[in-house]
C-alpha cells in the first residue's frame, strides 16, 4: 500500500466508526430541536442536520439521520406541530442523511435527485472505505426524482431543490426555502471544519468550491444557513469556508505543479489560519491528501 495513503486510511477508519450505525451506540443520542427563523427548524442529533417546515400545511423534513433514530425524531417532529409528515427531501445519498428513509419513505413522498435514487437502490462500493454498502429497500428509495430543480409549495412557500454537480457528490440539493429565508446546505458545506469530499461518489474539491461560489451569488441578504454538519450559520461562515476551498486548493494545487510530493506537501501543512478547521471529522493531513486526489485525478 502507498505510504501515502495511510492518513486517508486513518481517516476511513474514523469514518467506517461514525457511519457503522449498525454498530453504533444510539440509544444515547438526544435529538435537539433550534428554531432557524420562520416555518423552519434544525434537528440535531447523530448524523447530518435535519431541517424541518412547520406549519398548517403540515412539516416537511430535509434529510432523516439513521434508520435507529427514526421514533426520536418523529417524537422531536411532534413537539414542534401536530401536523402530519408530506414530504421528505434528501440532499444526498450518504446513510447519515438518508438512513431514516426506511421509516418514513412509507409515510411520506421522499424526493432528491436522480442520482441519488441511482446510488440508493445498488450497492455501493467503496475502494477507499474498504465498505459496502447495501442497496435500499424499495421503500426507502426517492419516488419522485429530478434533474436540476424542483419547487415544493408548502406552509407559504416556495421550497426551491437546486441540483449543483461535482461538490460533495454527484448528487448533492441545496434547499432554498424561499419565505422563511432559510438554505439548507447538505453537506456542500461543513460549517467551521474541513469538509469531507465523496470522490467516489463524484465529488470533487474544485467542484465544491465553485458550487460554494454560486450559491454565495444566489443568497439572499440575511438568510440563515443549515450546513450539512456544524451550527446554524451565516452568509459569512460560508464565505470563510469559500476562502478556505479555494485557498487550502491553491495551495496544493501550486506544490503539486512545482513538483512537490504528497508527503512533503502534508509535512508542510496549511497556514495557522486554518488551523482549528482540522480539529473535527476531517484533519489536516487529510484534508491535503482529500485535495490531492480530487486534483490528480483530473
Ligand atoms: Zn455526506
Amino acid at each position: 500500500m502507498p505510504k501515502h495513503f495511510s492518513a486517508f486510511l486513518a481517516m476511513i477508519v474514523l469514518l467506517c466508526a461514525a457511519q457503522a450505525y449498525a454498530q453504533q451506540d444510539f440509544s444515547k443520542v438526544e435529538i435537539k430541536a433550534e428554531k432557524v427563523t420562520g416555518n423552519v427548524y434544525m434537528l440535531q442529533g447523530s448524523g447530518g442536520n435535519i431541517g424541518v417546515s412547520v406549519g398548517s400545511d403540515g412539516i416537511l423534513i430535509v434529510d432523516d439521520q439513521f434508520a435507529p433514530l427514526a421514533d426520536k425524531v418523529k417524537a422531536a417532529l411532534k413537539a414542534l406541530g401536530e401536523g402530519k409528515l408530506k414530504f421528505v427531501l434528501n440532499t444526498h445519498w450518504h446513510g447519515d442523511h438518508t438512513g431514516g428513509n426506511v421509516v418514513f419513505g412509507p409515510e411520506a413522498p421522499i424526493i432528491a435527485h436522480d442520482n441519488v435514487r441511482k446510488r440508493l437502490a445498488v450497492e455501493q462500493r467503496s475502494e477507499v472505505f474498504k465498505r459496502i454498502v447495501p442497496a435500499s429497500p424499495k421503500e426507502a428509495l426517492p419516488v419522485i426524482t429530478f434533474g436540476q430543480s424542483l419547487s415544493v409549495h408548502f406552509n407559504g412557500e416556495e421550497i426551491r431543490v437546486i441540483h449543483f454537480p461535482q461538490g460533495h457528490t454527484d448528487g448533492d440539493s441545496v434547499i432554498f426555502f424561499t419565505g422563511s429565508n432559510v438554505v439548507h446546505m447538505g453537506d456542500d458545506f461543513f460549517a467551521g471544519r474541513f469538509p469531507f469530499v465523496d470522490l467516489e461518489s463524484g465529488g470533487t474539491v474544485e467542484g465544491l468550491a465553485k458550487n460554494i461560489g454560486e450559491i454565495l451569488g444566489k443568497l439572499p441578504p440575511g438568510a440563515k444557513l443549515i450546513p450539512g454538519h456544524g451550527p446554524i450559520s451565516t452568509a459569512d461562515d460560508l464565505k470563510l469556508y469559500h476562502r478556505m476551498l479555494v485557498e487550502t486548493t491553491d495551495i496544493v494545487r501550486k506544490k503539486m505543479a512545482a513538483g512537490k510530493l504528497m508527503a512533503q506537501i502534508k509535512t508542510e501543512g496549511l497556514p495557522e489560519e486554518w488551523k482549528l478547521w482540522g480539529t473535527g471529522f476531517i484533519k489536516t493531513d487529510v484534508w491535503i491528501e482529500t485535495i490531492h486526489r480530487s486534483l490528480a485525478k483530473k
